[in-house]
């Protein structure tokens, strides 16, 4: 009997496995430092606005996501007309790889891309074509090594997820200017609210002065809305025209979309969680390099810790150690870093205890 095929590339895909939920052990409280969650929450302001939203279940949301796209355009001066809101950047993501690649086509990530990028390439027949990476850096001489005529987009995560490094605007600038002009660059701000470098920008002003530049941003990181579903991204008019064709009517709920506006409205609250990040980043940086791990300069709210393979002291170990503990960090095998944890930046408690379970774990206790 035959039975339902799916289209070519499909079953190549490896289906993405997301931070672990941990299952508390008795008595340990549960630091969850495995998804690159806020540990501050969202604005209560977005809290309330959510609630607010309860009365009406029984309406439609506003399909263009008006109100929300406003207040983007207000936040960071852009024209509402050129932004998109989507369920999550991840649906962005896929609407981007459906409405621009083919089977044939070939789409370039690096090698510790963000793992989404290969998926939407792939569910659409594309190639995913790997370039290499400098120190776990974005490498752009090896991206344009790796285009053919056949590349139709590049995948661009600045900061990267999951090494938490970045590159210099001018060298974003750099690629693009090579980059033959029909090859679409995505560019995933994801984590651009943490960043505090001068020769970092999330590429606005690309996205306004060509024609093939997208950025995409989120309000699952430093806004805390993960559980809500809300992206964004900002481009030329005949990308989101193009996009806007094929989005689903009605693809972000109204709960999300007022919650959303309330919380880009809250600059308080991003500056403290920003501030917080930074504090945090360059004390665990400092303070687990002492112990003699390996960690990743990051810009992000996040820091990527190197072990050894020495038997005894390896990431997967050491993430059984921690897990013990309660303190849950996100293994890498799928992304190719089998030696390495991810550990998302917590609260003051959830950091010291981190570095506590460590030194314990290299100790041998
Ligand atoms: C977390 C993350 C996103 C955000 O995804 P959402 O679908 O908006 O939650 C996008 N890109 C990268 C690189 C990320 O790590």
């Amino acid at each position: 009997m035959s039975r339902p095929v799916p289209n070519p590339g499909i079953l190549d895909i490896a289906p993405y496995t997301p931070g672990k939920s941990p299952v508390p052990e008795p008595g340990r409280k549960v630091f969850k430092l495995s998804a690159n969650e806020t540990p501050f929450g969202p604005s209560p302001k977005a809290i309330a606005a959510y609630k607010g939203a309860a009365d009406h279940l029984e309406d439609y949301p506003e399909g263009t996501s008006r109100v929300l796209r406003e207040a983007i355009g207000r936040a960071y001066g852009l024209d509402p007309d050129r932004i998109i809101c989507g369920a999550g950047s991840d649906e962005i993501l896929n609407l981007l790889a459906h409405t621009y690649l083919a089977p044939g086509d070939e789409a370039i990530s690096t090698t510790h891309g963000f793992l989404v990028y290969p998926i939407a390439t792939m569910a659409n027949g594309a190639r995913n074509v790997i370039a290499a990476e400098t120190n776990f850096t974005a490498d752009v001489d090896a991206i344009l090594k790796v285009v053919t005529p056949r590349t139709k987009l590049v995948w661009l995560a600045n900061p990267n997820n999951p090494t938490g490094t970045y590159i210099p605007f001018d060298e974003v600038k750099r690629l693009r200017a090579e980059l033959p002009s029909h090859v679409l660059l995505v560019l995933d701000a994801a984590y651009a609210d943490y960043v505090s470098r001068n020769d970092y920008e999330l590429g606005i002003e690309l996205v306004a002065t060509t024609d093939n530049t997208v950025v995409t941003h989120t309000f699952s990181k430093i806004h805390g809305l993960a559980a809500l579903r809300v992206g964004w991204m900002f481009g030329p008019a005949h990308i989101v025209d193009a996009c806007n064709r094929i989005r689903g009517p009605f693809n972000v709920t109204t709960p999300a979309m007022l919650a959303a506006v309330a919380a880009i409205e809250d600059t308080a609250h991003v500056q403290m969680s920003r501030a917080h990040t930074e504090q945090w980043r360059n004390w665990l940086t400092e303070e687990i390099g002492k112990l003699g791990l390996k960690v990743t300069p990051s810009v992000a709210n996040f820091v990527l810790i190197h072990f050894p393979a020495d038997k005894g002291k390896t990431a997967a170990e050491a993430d059984a150690y921690l897990t013990r503990r309660g303190l849950v960090l996100r293994a890498l095998n799928n992304y190719k870093l089998p030696h390495a944890l991810r550990m998302t930046i917590g609260t003051e408690e959830a950091n010291r205890l981190v570095v506590e379970g460590l030194r314990d774990f290299l100790a041998g206790k």
